[in-house]
């Protein structure tokens, strides 16, 4: 196995927000200026750094939006979020948990704080991954998978250096609960100060890190602070981060889904035409109904 090496790491982001709920920092595709074919599966990530949010009666989200063609997860690092979709399901995702929801066919939903998570205020941190589906899964059934933080898998690191907190795919012989579409490997890695951990993927899957708590160093040459996220390069299998104090990284990486990409908005398709028929869906109905 030959060693990955980082290709960029880019800075925190301006920010910009997502109803009046999440102040997101876009990392994915626009850290590189280039398209969502870059990181597939993986083609977007909003991340919403800490914030602090004012204790308020009426919980701050987004309002009632479609989806359809690719799944959702969201993890919910500090704060707690809600969410209702046109199925009638909805439910809570709290601090440490993840939802993985496959809007696949379509789905109307909204998704907001948490209503008494919102009363109090707080600090808020969360991440919101969009993961693309092969053309033949597009229009399959909506569903979603509430991982719990006490489910997942949990790897222990030699010499105290913490543990591997697995959403989906494996971490050795560790295994995520998330079903997932393709290959996909997610997961945090919770690094005690100066702990290391090794990983590998196949050379072709395209793979990052986000840093969520502390700061890290990568291939013991590459220094990453808080909030910064490392895109690597598409040669080699192995690369090793060091934590430089107590430190929260999310890694993933996945098999590249080498299909066309037509996306607009809360669509992701293969073709401009499939694209049309979604806004027309839509526009008829066909994602069913949800309450403002
Ligand atoms: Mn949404």
């Amino acid at each position: 196995m030959t060693q990955k090496n980082v290709e960029l790491i880019a800075a925190p982001r301006d920010t910009h927000w997502v109803g009046d709920g999440f102040r997101v920092q876009n990392f994915i595709p626009s850290a590189y200026h280039l398209e969502m074919e870059r990181m597939t599966p993986f083609i977007l990530l909003d991340y919403n750094s800490k914030y602090t949010f004012p204790a308020s009666d009426s919980p701050k989200g987004v309002g009632v939006h479609p989806h359809r063609g690719f799944e959702t997860v969201t993890i919910a690092y500090r704060g707690k979020v809600q969410h209702h979709d046109s199925s009638g399901g909805g439910g809570i995702i709290g601090q440490g948990d993840v939802q993985w929801m496959t809007a696949a066919s379509g789905v109307l939903h909204k998704e907001y704080h948490e209503k008494e998570w919102s009363k109090q205020g707080g600090e808020f941190q969360m991440v919101q991954l969009w993961v693309n589906l092969p053309a033949k899964d597009k229009m399959s059934p909506p569903k979603y998978q509430a991982i719990t933080n006490a489910s997942m898998g949990r790897a222990t690191l030699p010499d105290n250096a913490g543990e591997i907190e697995v959403i989906a795919g494996n971490y050795g012989d560790v295994k995520g609960p998330a079903s997932t579409f393709t290959p996909v490997h997610l997961m945090n890695a919770k690094l005690n100060s100066g702990g290391t951990a090794s990983f590998s993927f196949p050379a072709r899957y395209n793979t990052a890190l986000l840093v969520i708590e502390g700061s890290i160093t990568v291939n013991n040459t590459e220094t990453v602070p808080l909030d910064h996220f490392v895109l690597f390069s598409n040669e080699g299998e192995t690369f090793i981060v060091t934590a430089d104090e107590n430190s929260v990284v999310l890694i993933m990486s996945g098999e590249p889904i080498n299909e066309p990409i037509a996306a607009h908005g809360p669509f992701v398709m293969n073709t401009r035409q499939e694209l049309i028929q979604a806004f027309d869906d839509f526009n008829k109905g066909k994602f069913g109904y949800l309450e403002d």
